[in-house]
This record gives C-alpha cells, sequence and structure tokens, in this order.
C-alpha cells in the first residue's frame, strides 16, 4: 500500500472514531442498519462507495460517520460565533490602533446634527463607495473655519470604515506627528505610508520650520505615489492653496489637490461658537430673572 493510501486511510479511520462521539443513546436504526439522528431523522452513517477505486480495499463496504442535519447547523452556529467573534477583535485592534485620539470615537453618523447636508451626504457616499475610493485612490479635502465639524465628518469615515470593512486607518495630524521622539516618527511615516485610508486633520496648523515642511512632503508624497486615498482637513481655502507662493508649500498642496478630485467646504455655523452663543443668552436670560425678582423685594432700609 502507498503512503498516499496511508494517509487517506488514516484520515478516514479519523473520521469513523470521531462521528463516535455524536452517537446517542436514543439514536435509531433504519430498515437498512444504518444510525439515524432521533432529531431530524437523517442518517448518520454512511457506507463507503464500493465502485469507488479511490477508495482502499480495508474500506470498502465500512460505514462511516456523517453530520446530519442538527450536527451541520451546530457546526455553522459555532463557526458564525467564531466570525463574529473575529470581526469584534479586528475592530478593536484597529480603533486602538488607528484612532489614538480618544475623543474621536464619538464621530459617528448617528451623532450628525444635519444629515442631509452635502457634506454628510458625501461622508455615506464615500464609505459605501469605498471599494471605488481604495482602487482610484481618490480622497477628499474638507476645508472651512475652525469648528465646524470638518475633523468630525473626517472621523466619521474613519469609524464606519472600521466597523463595517473592517479598513485598516490612520486619524493624526503633521503636528501630532513632528512631536514624536524619532523612533516613533519613522514608524508613523512608515504607517502612513502605506495604511488603506489616512485622515490628515488640521493640515497647515503645523508650518514651522523646514524639517517640518520636509516631514510633511515626504508623507503627502508616499500616499500620492502609492494611489491611497486620503482625508485631509484644513482652514486653508483652495485658492490659498492654489495661489501658494513659496514653493515648499506648493509642492505639498500641488499634491494633495492632486490627491484630492472632491474639495467640500465645510460651511455650518461653528459648533463651539454655537455652544457659546446659547450660554450668552442663558446666562442673559437668568439675569434678567434674577434682576426682575430683585426689584420687587421691598427697598432696603
Ligand atoms: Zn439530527
Amino acid at each position: 500500500m502507498s503512503n498516499h493510501t496511508n494517509a487517506f486511510g488514516s484520515v478516514l479511520s479519523g473520521a469513523i472514531n470521531a462521528s463516535r462521539k455524536d452517537h446517542r443513546p436514543d439514536d435509531i436504526l433504519d430498515s437498512e442498519g444504518f444510525r439515524c439522528c432521533p432529531v431530524c431523522g437523517e442518517r448518520k452513517e454512511t457506507v463507503m462507495d464500493e465502485a469507488d477505486p479511490n477508495i482502499p480495499a480495508f474500506l470498502k463496504g465500512r460505514k462511516l460517520g456523517v453530520p446530519c442535519a442538527c450536527a451541520r447547523q451546530q457546526e455553522a452556529e459555532r463557526e458564525a460565533e467564531k466570525e463574529r467573534r473575529r470581526v469584534r477583535d479586528r475592530i478593536a485592534e484597529l480603533t486602538e490602533r488607528g484612532i489614538t485620539d480618544r475623543k474621536y470615537l464619538d464621530c459617528r453618523f448617528e451623532n450628525d446634527e444635519r444629515p442631509d447636508s452635502d457634506v454628510s451626504v458625501f461622508c455615506r457616499y464615500f464609505v459605501d463607495e469605498w471599494d471605488h475610493m481604495k482602487e482610484t485612490g481618490r480622497g477628499v479635502l474638507f476645508y472651512g473655519s475652525v469648528g465646524t465639524g470638518k475633523t468630525f465628518h473626517a472621523c466619521c469615515i474613519a469609524n464606519e470604515l472600521i466597523e463595517r470593512r473592517q479598513v485598516p486607518v490612520l486619524v493624526t495630524s503633521f503636528a501630532a506627528i513632528v512631536n514624536l521622539p524619532i523612533e516613533q516618527r519613522e514608524w508613523f511615516m512608515g504607517e502612513i505610508a502605506r495604511c488603506p485610508l489616512a485622515v490628515i486633520d488640521d493640515l497647515d496648523a503645523e508650518r514651522k520650520t523646514e524639517f517640518v515642511t520636509e516631514q510633511v512632503f515626504r508623507a503627502v508624497d508616499a500616499r500620492y505615489r502609492a494611489k491611497l486615498p486620503t482625508i485631509f482637513t484644513t482652514n486653508l481655502d483652495i485658492t490659498a492653496m492654489k495661489e501658494e507662493p513659496a514653493t515648499e508649500f506648493r509642492r505639498i498642496y500641488d499634491r494633495i489637490l492632486g490627491m484630492c478630485p472632491v474639495r467640500l467646504p465645510v460651511i455650518g455655523e461653528s459648533r463651539r461658537q454655537k455652544n457659546a452663543e446659547d450660554d450668552v443668552k442663558d446666562e442673559r436670560a437668568r439675569f434678567a430673572a434674577y434682576r426682575a425678582e430683585q426689584r420687587q423685594l421691598p427697598a432696603v432700609q
């Protein structure tokens, strides 16, 4: 007998032995003497095909355990649970690695105050059409003044793609990267150069030194050449980027505009400013009420 047949035989014997653990005392035998499941009624045994030339002679006619419908369903449920656990662990790992600033975890579509705005609809489109974005390497530039929700929208995309598609994402800013110790910075630059999606927040907040500008160019250029989609947020406006006089910034902006065919102004009223204005109104009303109450008191003698 060849080694191949031996190996084949041992696999089959394993299956026969393994099947014994599925035997139950209330199994029933059908008219041909096969063990059947008392629940679904299916046979739990089969016999090797006598005519099959691949079956070694010593196994011909022997009974082999096979899973009944209940056993197949249990196995499918175990597999599904294993898969759910795998996805859950993967999401936790990607979130931990990609969204290091915990405050961005709340940037979720369900917390969007204006889900009908162009920006919000575009964010959902970006997630739904991720395969197209990945294929073409197309990114988006969210621009507008401080506090309008640019970062919120960019992070909504990041969180949703991690959860729905388990896409590795890196949310960062150049200001954060250049402040890292050198080994960490190099590691981060490596991640930026290959992460399938990067969110680079607050571009231009880091215009400081020649060294920083060089790092920014390195990172942007690496993603540009690798055709990896990138989401940028910035307080700069597009005209300023296009008309930038300094060559070292101009070459960065040219790359970014090339990488981001979609440039969306985020013009919603400032979230921070709105809160401040609400506070002003609230304090005014409280003070007016207090003053009115004071006037009703008898004058101090
Ligand atoms: Zn069964």
